[in-house]
């Protein structure tokens, strides 16, 4: 049976193959830190070793599809990935002046379908596994020469992290070892639809990875139609959740708000927003709507988001308006993926 290596740590790695500990973190070292999938290339382990890999073990279950840069948004570049089973997924970079962003999935589509979004569009699939998660990471960073600066992880690709809890908090770990990446807990963050028990379980975790909750609407009229998962959590159930995890924590957590216009953007569901952020002292992270064609949504005009930001800023509530970065390679989560699947 062949072993899959991206989901183990380095002492996974070492006991799977009965390899002494520094094996391990050497072979890790090359796949996380290197990114190198080619056994012969890992020069420091014997030629007998190199061999064994090369039988026994696979570097890699992704195979790059697709790499679209795009010259427009200043090297935001996205990847689409066929997994062993044929499924595809896909992940963004995204340059920024101070650091380079990686934007991952944590399963083949999402069984939460958000009214608006294209990774909902296509149902639910399957979980990734941690390696799978991580190796986005890898094949991202591949040709990238980041230095010391590492760079920012956001689990906001295609899927619901929290349905894939364990998968997500173990790739979460390996991207944060020292022999790996070594990135900062804090430069980490998951987003959730607002899957409660996974809000309580991350709240337990003992690390600084930060948590950003996908809101959208303040009420829960409106928050069922965008959220289908609202059902099941109306607003005071998550606010609870979130009250507990700030309390438990004492992290600032963030509420995402995917702009939609003439749907959530008005000053009425402004002022909603500020009731609830204040709260829990969150912080908000406004993101202009990438449109999906068919299903009805645009993005607000700019002076609109703007007024938006405004009205949240002067009402003390700490709020972010991100550019659409990328929107000319189709940058938002499911939409690479759905456009292959068209043209497949
Ligand atoms: N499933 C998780 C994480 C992935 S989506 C979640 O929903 O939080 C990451 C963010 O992008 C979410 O806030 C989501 O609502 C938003 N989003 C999805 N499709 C979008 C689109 N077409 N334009 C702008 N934001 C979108
Ligand atoms: Fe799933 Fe997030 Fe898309 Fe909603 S926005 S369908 S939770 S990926």
């Amino acid at each position: 049976m062949t072993t899959q290596l991206t989901p183990l740590n380095p002492a996974e790695i070492a006991e799977s193959l009965n390899l002494k500990p520094f094996q391990g973190k050497q072979i890790f070292r090359w796949l996380h830190q290197k990114q190198v999938f080619d056994f012969d290339r890992m020069s420091d382990l014997s030629k007998d070793l190199r061999k064994r890999l090369t039988e026994e073990c696979a570097a890699s279950q992704l195979e790059l599809v697709r790499m679209s840069a795009s010259p427009r948004s200043n090297g935001t570049k996205k990847a689409l990935f066929r997994l062993a089973d044929g499924e595809t997924v896909e992940s963004v970079l995204i340059r920024d002046r101070e650091r380079t962003t990686l934007c991952l999935s944590t399963q083949v589509g999402c069984a939460v379908k958000c009214a608006f979004c294209a990774t909902g569009l296509s149902g639910y699939t399957r979980n990734l596994n941690p390696g799978e998660i991580v190796e986005q990471a890898l094949y991202l960073l591949q040709d990238e020469k980041l230095g010391e600066k590492t760079p920012n992880i956001v689990y906001m690709g295609m899927g619901e992290p929290f349905r894939n809890y364990d998968a997500t908090i173990k790739s979460i770990k390996l991207l944060m070892a020292p022999e790996g990446l070594g990135i900062g807990a804090r430069r980490i963050t998951v987003s959730t639809a607002g899957e409660v028990k996974g809000i309580e379980r991350f709240a337990s975790e003992e690390w600084q990875v930060r948590l950003s909750v996908s809101l959208h609407a303040a009420n829960d009229e409106l928050r069922t139609k965008l959220v289908p998962l609202n059902k099941k959590y109306p607003i005071e159930v998550l606010m609870k959740a979130i009250r507990d995890y700030v309390e438990q924590t004492g992290r600032q957590m963030t509420f995402e708000w995917t702009l939609l216009d003439g749907v959530n953007d008005s000053p009425q569901d402004a002022e909603e927003l500020i009731g609830l952020a204040t709260r829990v002292k969150a912080m908000v992270n406004l993101i202009p709507y990438n449109p999906v064609s068919g299903l009805g949504f645009a993005p607000p005009p700019l002076d609109r988001c703007q007024a938006f930001r405004d009205a949240l800023e002067e009402a003390g509530v700490n709020a972010t308006l991100r550019r659409e970065r990328g929107q000319d390679i189709d940058a938002a989560c499911g939409q690479l993926r759905r456009q292959h699947l068209a043209t497949a």
